[in-house]
């Protein structure tokens, strides 16, 4: 009765006890999702508008449930998700927690689709089955998840090449001794990230798509060159003492870097070390015969060492 009369029914008190459960179980939050999902309009129930209903927090939910869809699921009410993206079907399901590595890949995804570096809270709402909090809970900070999935490193400005990104894959790929995951592009040795890759070549399989061929191109063993060399290569022998002018040069491409790297099978050929066993191995393509004794730049002439292994040779080598 004494109420009809106020014009303002909010008295900061009386709110704040409103945005409170009295306890958060699992059942009272699980009720409370029910409670709001019954109160606003049939459809996906997405996070922001949960939250304008809801007495608890999404950081209390995601921590609790793992993720939205977790959550919703939990509380029967799976078909109100609106998740879209990063959702493999019904794999979310109440029992299954996503992974760090499930979650970057979301992340990765949702930014390539809309072509974007960083993604905003209502990005992840209105796409995503998690949000912020699962980020921050993870890695301590929404920036730190997302450089994580390789999304900050175009923010830097930096484009990258296409030798860099080459460069690069080959560096992560002797690391590895196989074609790099695409996540591991956000891990050390890896210095240009997923996205970058995503980005340039559109997915991550084109990437790799891309590194094969331009390692197929890269023809410049003699056997394989353009035949406008005038002295005659040997296929499959190491020239003893190519001195003319056309002779090839001391530098290695990357094509013919990653061949002998392959056919090495990403170990030193001395030691048998390698970086997927001991990652403080770095492999180097090393000539044979030196190429300032007219060793050839080519296959047959290199072979992968180990930093201590290509500098504990004797003297007659050169690089
Ligand atoms: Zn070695």
């Amino acid at each position: 009765m004494t109420s009809q009369s106020e014009p303002l029914p909010e008295p900061r008190p009386f709110v704040f006890e409103l945005n409170r459960l009295t306890e958060y179980t699992d059942a009272a939050i699980l009720d409370e999702l029910r409670r709001v999902a019954a109160v606003v309009s049939d459809g996906p129930l997405l996070v922001r508008v949960f939250l304008q209903h809801s007495r608890v927090s999404q950081g209390a939910i995601l921590r609790r449930f793992g993720t939205w869809a977790d959550a919703l699921a939990a509380a029967g009410l799976s078909g109100r998700s609106g998740a879209k993206l990063g959702v493999r079907g019904a794999k979310w399901n109440v029992n299954h927690r996503i992974t760090n590595e499930e979650v970057l890949a979301a992340l990765s995804e949702l930014a390539c689709k809309l072509g974007k570096t960083e993604l905003s809270v209502s990005d992840m709402e209105a796409h995503l089955s998690f949000g912020p909090a699962i980020l921050r809970k993870r890695w301590g900070s929404s920036r730190t998840a997302f450089a994580a999935a390789g999304l900050s490193l175009s923010k830097l400005g930096r484009r990258y090449t296409d030798e860099e990104c080459f460069d690069n894959m080959l560096t992560v790929w002797t690391h590895h001794g196989r074609p790099p995951k695409y996540l591991e592009m956000g891990q050390p040795p890896s210095k240009v990230g997923s996205k970058a890759y995503m980005k340039r070549f559109g997915s991550w399989n084109k990437a790799l798509a891309a590194f094969v061929e331009r390692v197929n191109a890269d023809t410049d063993s003699p056997a394989m060159a353009a035949p406008a060399i005038s002295d005659t290569p040997i296929a499959g022998q190491p020239a003893p003492a190519a001195q003319n002018s056309s002779r090839d040069k001391r530098e290695i491409s990357l094509g013919l870097r990653f061949r002998v790297f392959h056919r090495d099978r990403f170990k030193c050929v001395l030691c048998g070390d390698s970086p997927s066993i001991n990652s403080a191995c770095v492999l180097q393509v090393d000539h044979i015969v030196p190429w300032s004794k007219g060793g050839r730049t080519a296959i047959d002439n290199l072979r992968s060492l180990c930093g201590p292994c290509n500098l504990g040779r004797g003297n007659g080598y050169d690089d």
